[in-house]
């Protein structure tokens, strides 16, 4: 019997042993593909060379600092090296254990940037339905998920929700791409007039939609007008990149494509590449600035974090993201992945959309093509997916039922950045196979 508190007490996982490039191998020395890197986090696979060295010379040298006393070397260069890259007006970096404490993070650093500037009214978010942005409480509130929340009702912070940017679903027939985004943006104004734009603080999304949807993208312009939104009502931009950051989709920072500039982005998962956990919050120059002119003293804090370690990984992980090609890769490769999904995949009957940018590949799994109709979430097609495509070797990241009112089932695909091409012709092949045993 274990004693390790399982996620699901009812069917408890099997035992991992090991990790080779990537695959993953249990105790019967069976690989599986892991087609998507866990969920998004391992961009390198699982036996990366590089980023193995880095964390054992960190902590051969200084495996801790409490940092109400020190800063380290690795924190300092990941810090510059992260900046360095970001897009414009990000100046500071914060650094965590994971995307839940990461997101927190920024929520509360956002609320006392308000604090700081005298508007102390400010006590509230907005986000959208169909999102995660984690399961600490402040995260899980902002996070569209009613089921996961209901239990916890009575502990939620303030927070309301829009609709998130789902073409495949919401455009409509006579709508042109631009003019659904705008359309959809603009119930950002709408929900500020109707709560009143001077009790919000900031406004929370994830520029690709991970876990909730399956990989899906904003329509051109929709995070533009998102941002003049944002400027008009002044309230604070964050993105969560938790999933879709770290080269993920083809860019080191997902919203390089959607040209805005946020007031805080939320890092994790590719950060550390499972090799570590480490998280980070990067703000702009003027929260940090109102904070150290201000109080001095942002009220937050954990005993790991900044951890000398783990940001040691984080920076072998960067700079082969950066200077070693990786992200650039994963453009390619998940160019390569979508045109071989398309042309295994693409006319089953029961596969409405196939989505995503770089290595962040969606597929969104319907009763009925034309209609567009989901199936019935008793049936639980994404279980029966996962479970399919687990006895076929391939880890993937189905997602279904209902999620805040939206029905649907979809599978995440988040490979590492490493495959060659005869493996993601396995991936395609052996998620094809889980399709051939359920649907
Ligand atoms: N934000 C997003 C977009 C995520 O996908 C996740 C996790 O899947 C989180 C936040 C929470 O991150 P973590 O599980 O590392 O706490």
């Amino acid at each position: 019997m274990s004693h390790v508190f399982p996620r699901h007490s009812k069917s408890p996982p099997r035992l991992a042993t090991r990790g080779e490039g990537p695959y993953l191998f249990d105790t019967d020395g069976r690989a599986y593909l892991d087609g998507s890197g866990g969920a998004a986090v391992s961009c390198l696979g699982h036996s990366d060379a590089d980023v193995i060295a880095a964390i054992q010379a960190q902590v051969g040298t200084m495996a801790y600092a409490h940092t109400s006393f020190f800063t380290s070397e690795p924190a300092e260069e990941l810090a510059d090296l992260l900046i360095a890259h970001a897009p414009e007006g990000l100046d500071r970096v914060y650094f965590v254990s994971g995307g839940s404490e990461a997101v927190e993070t920024a929520l509360k650093l956002a609320r006392q940037y308000m604090l700081e500037i005298g508007q102390s009214q400010r006590g509230r978010f907005i986000a959208r339905r169909q999102s995660y942005h984690g399961n600490t409480l402040a995260a899980l509130a902002t996070g569209g998920n009613a089921w996961r929340k209901e239990p916890f009702a009575p502990l939620m912070i303030d927070t309301t929700h829009i609709a998130p940017c789902y073409a495949y679903r919401d455009q409509q027939d006579d709508e042109s791409a631009e003019a659904y985004g705008l359309r959809v943006a603009d119930e950002l104004e709408a929900e500020l007039q109707r709560v009143g734009p001077e009790t919000v603080i900031g406004f929370i999304a994830e520029p690709v939609v991970g876990a909730t949807l399956g990989a899906v993208p904003a329509v051109p312009g929709y995070f533009k007008r998102i941002r003049e939104i944002c400027d008009r009502y002044g309230i604070l931009l964050i993105l969560d990149e938790v999933m879709c950051g770290m080269g993920r989709t083809g860019t080191l920072f997902a919203c390089e494509q959607e040209d805005v500039r946020p007031d805080i982005v939320i890092i994790a998962k590719g950060l550390g590449a499972g090799y570590q956990p480490i998280a980070a919050t990067l703000c702009s120059a003027a929260i940090h600035d109102a904070i150290e002119s201000g109080s001095g003293f942002f009220q937050h804090g954990h005993t790991y974090i900044g951890h000398p370690v783990a940001c040691a990984a984080g920076l072998a992980v960067v700079t082969k993201l950066t200077e070693g090609g990786l992200t650039v890769r994963a453009a390619e490769l998940g160019d390569m992945l979508h045109a071989k999904l398309r042309a295994a995949l693409g006319q089953h009957p029961h596969i409405g959309d196939i989505r995503g940018r770089g290595m962040f590949r969606g597929l969104e799994v319907v009763e009925d093509r034309e209609t567009k109709t989901p199936f019935d979430p008793a049936r639980g097609v994404h279980k029966a997916l996962k479970k399919a495509a687990f006895e076929a070797g391939l880890l993937c990241y189905p997602m279904g039922g209902t999620i805040d009112g939206q029905r649907g089932d979809h599978v995440l695909l988040a490979p590492p950045f490493i495959l060659n091409e005869s493996q993601i012709d396995e991936l395609v092949e052996k998620l094809g196979g889980a399709f051939k045993t359920v649907l």
